[in-house]
């Protein structure tokens, strides 16, 4: 009866919302990160953990996402709060480098903005205070209790320093700077109550519980899944209750097996589309093994592999495609063969998604040979 009367006042409550702003709602829910946010994140949590080998590949995905040489020497300046000098240096000295490597191949990366002069905005204990209260939408509490009242002066350096001279920094927004928070904490391990409070600073700045769920997806790839479960536990805990557990699992999973994984390298698809590397070769087994979910619309391009492939379609509709035939559907249930050396393509239908596990075969034959993109009129042909 109790569950009843909250399923009534849930739909009372929500019936005076126009079907446009809930669908707007909806749609809100269930937009993921973005390019620019998903570098964030990479490159956060790479740093956090010191991996100075991927590094620089997730420093090269923030630029060609588009984000600014500014905004990302923000990140890297920001991180040094959490994950301390020495690794942000670091991170800076690797990002310098690059910058040179990308200068010498004659891509031009943008500025971007520098921070607004400090002389506008006096950056002082109050500024930090009012700054804090804004992001956790609640009044700091007087008199100190916790940490700030047995040690007064991290508090001090708390909101003069780190809320008021970096989060006054105006070339990233609070979003930003808590996306690469979060990634360096659920990186870094350990420190899940911190984790706990950003992660509800970040749902008080109207980032949806999907992008945290996402976050940890990208977390999982990059530094590895016991720190992803370990963010998944605290999201869980702070979405309030246990039923929620299955909800975050839900929206990990969404229509999928396995988590959604990162956004795909944009320059061999159209359209958005998600990959999860579930195995790579190694230890004598020459198979790579990926979950691969392209969004309406999106598709691989043109490519072959040199070993062949197999497709389990295991949810949605979609089109395979191989050079020289026309376009079949391929719908769950279904196993394609991409036989060696055929060139070929893969992707969802127009108005439905598909995912599939993609099963590279004989790696030792050679990587993926990627051609040209299919083209909006290649992809309407099919009848
Ligand atoms: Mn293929």
């Amino acid at each position: 009866m109790k569950a009843l009367a909250i399923y009534f006042a849930f739909i009372l409550a929500f019936s005076f919302v126009s079907p446009e702003l809930q669908a707007q709602q909806a749609m809100n829910k269930k937009q993921g990160l973005d390019m620019k946010e998903q570098s964030i994140v990479g490159i956060s949590a790479l740093a956090a953990v010191g991996d100075w080998s991927e590094l620089p590949n997730a420093l090269n995905d923030g630029l060609d996402a588009g984000l600014a040489i500014n905004q990302i020497k923000e990140v890297l300046v920001h991180l040094y709060a959490y994950i301390g000098f020495p690794r942000s240096l670091q991170g800076i000295n690797l990002f310098m480098a690059l910058l040179e490597e990308r200068k010498a191949k004659g891509i031009r990366d943008i500025l971007g903005k520098e921070a607004t002069a400090e002389i506008n905005n006096p950056r002082n204990y109050a500024y930090g205070k009012k700054v804090l209260e804004t992001l956790t939408g609640q009044p700091e509490k007087e008199p100190k209790t916790g940490y700030a009242a047995f040690a007064p002066v991290i508090d001090t350096f708390l909101k003069e320093h780190l809320f008021a001279d970096i989060f006054g920094r105006d070339i990233l927004t609070y979003t930003e700077r808590e996306l690469a928070t979060m990634s360096a904490l659920a990186s870094m391990g350990g420190v899940e109550p911190m984790l706990g409070s950003h992660m509800k600073i970040a749902l008080h700045l109207g980032i949806s519980e999907f992008k945290l769920s996402q976050l940890l997806s990208l977390i999982e790839s990059k530094t590895g899944k016991d720190k992803a479960d370990a963010g998944r536990r605290v999201l869980n805990q702070i979405s309030g209750s246990a039923a929620t557990h299955k909800t975050v699992d839900t929206l990990i999973n969404r229509k999928d097996l396995f988590a959604i994984g990162a956004k795909a390298p944009v320059q061999n698809f159209t359209g958005t589309v998600w990959v999860n590397m579930l195995m790579q070769p190694g230890n004598g087994m020459n198979i790579s093994i990926g979950s691969v979910r392209f969004e309406p619309g999106a598709r691989s391009n043109w490519h072959q592999h040199p070993g062949g492939q197999v497709l389990l379609v295991t949810g949605g509709k979609g089109y395979y495609q191989e050079s020289g035939k026309s376009i079949r559907i391929m719908q769950k249930g279904d196993v394609v063969q991409c036989l060696p050396g055929i060139e070929h393509w893969h992707g969802a239908s127009p108005e439905s998604g598909v995912s599939h596990i993609a099963i590279v075969l004989n790696s030792e034959k050679g990587n993926t040979i990627w051609l040209r993109n299919v083209t909006d009129e290649e992809y309407k042909r099919y009848k």
